[in-house]
């Protein structure tokens, strides 16, 4: 009995060191990120553990709110109830440690975006002892849902995956040579560490899009499919566009000196409207002048839900030259100043999406 007990201790030992040490080709997923398809600027993905990861947010946020659950709901509930009791007690302590720890943050905070660094493999991001433990509990995690989620919902999220790369690959072919050096010449930059690698995913969270900027170039997109037609087109080119309006890029360089200027206290988004109208309005003209008029930037929606409406006005009359190649620069920014100086815009509450 003693010898068996200290045998069996061992063992659940050496099983937990394998799960926390070993390399991720061990627990039978994609050994590793190959993209499923590259354009000049992008190099998109469907990758095994950034879609587990991404379905054990959204299943942990769903089991804290009583939402419908993945396995829960939906078509994958006769799967999973199939599946031995080991791998969905495994399933459900994965979405439970998520509920508690990962899935109530920010897409931003520490807990998300470690992991999405390491999934991303910018372990140059991971620089701490402390750092590196909680991304490999994480994936410790995801090793024990793993089973589950291979055997009900990959195979599907994998194809739903695919054909949503290819649907936008048709449109990246008649599109992204006209785009991308339109959006590179509008935010006086030009992309670098291309391609940058887009992660396609289910959820992503409530916005459906993110970016990270990597240092010194490049970044990460995480994508969700349920943006379709020229909407999917926006929302890549949307976030791309967030690598090209840093902190200390020109088109905010610009918008900071002219409200330093006229000592005008810049609202904390309008970065961000400015980066959605321009983004949007070059996208649409250039659909415009492709043959596929009436396209709607995602912008109008934000401002019909009621949110940044006050910049609308002052982005259409101050803004809208420069992208028509009409104002140079400095003078699009000061006169978009001057437009909102002038009736105090009400400050928006809440924010717009994607990011
Ligand atoms: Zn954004």
């Amino acid at each position: 009995m003693r010898t068996m007990r200290k045998t069996n201790k061992a063992g659940v030992i050496l099983g937990l060191g394998m799960l926390l040490f070993a390399p991720r080709a061990s627990f039978g997923q994609a050994p590793e990120r190959t993209p499923v398809a590259t354009t000049p600027h992008f190099a998109f993905y469907s990758d095994f553990d950034t879609n587990l990861n991404d379905a054990l947010i959204a299943a942990g946020l769903a089991h804290k709110g009583g939402k419908p659950e993945l396995f829960h709901s939906g078509d994958e509930v006769s799967c999973f109830g199939k599946l031995p009791p080991s791998a969905r007690a495994a399933w459900e302590g994965a979405v439970g440690y998520y509920a508690e720890i990962i899935s109530p943050a920010d897409w931003s905070d520490r807990q998300q975006h470690l992991i999405r660094v390491q999934l991303a493999g910018f372990d140059e991001e991971l620089k701490d002892a402390g750092a590196r433990q909680f991304v490999e509990i994480a994936r410790s995690f995801r090793a024990a849902a793993t089973p589950a989620y291979k055997a009900c919902r990959w195979a599907a999220q994998d194809e739903k995956n695919r054909r949503w790369i290819e649907e936008l690959k048709s449109q990246l072919a008649a599109y992204e040579e006209k785009i991308a050096p339109r959006l590179e010449q509008l935010y006086r930059k030009r992309w670098e560490g291309l391609p940058i690698p887009a992660d396609v995913v289910e959820t992503v969270d409530w916005s459906g899009a993110n970016s990270i900027i990597r240092y010194p170039a490049g970044g990460h997109l995480l994508i969700s499919s349920s943006y379709q037609g020229p909407t999917a087109l926006e929302v890549v080119f949307h976030e791309a566009s967030h690598l090209l309006m840093d902190r200390n890029d020109p088109l905010q360089q610009a918008l900071d000196s002219a409200a330093k200027a006229v000592d005008f206290r810049l609202p904390g988004n309008l970065w961000h409207v400015v980066l959605f109208y321009t983004t949007g309005e070059a996208v649409r003209r250039i659909l415009d002048d492709g043959g596929k008029p009436g396209y709607t930037p995602m912008v109008y929606g934000i401002f019909d839900r009621g949110t940044w409406v006050g910049y609308r006005k002052a982005l259409e009359s101050a803004w809208r030259p420069y992208i028509d190649g009409e104002r140079a620069l400095p003078e699009a920014a000061a006169s978009l100043i001057e437009a909102l100086r002038k009736p105090a815009p009400p400050q928006p509450p809440g924010d717009g999406h994607p990011r």
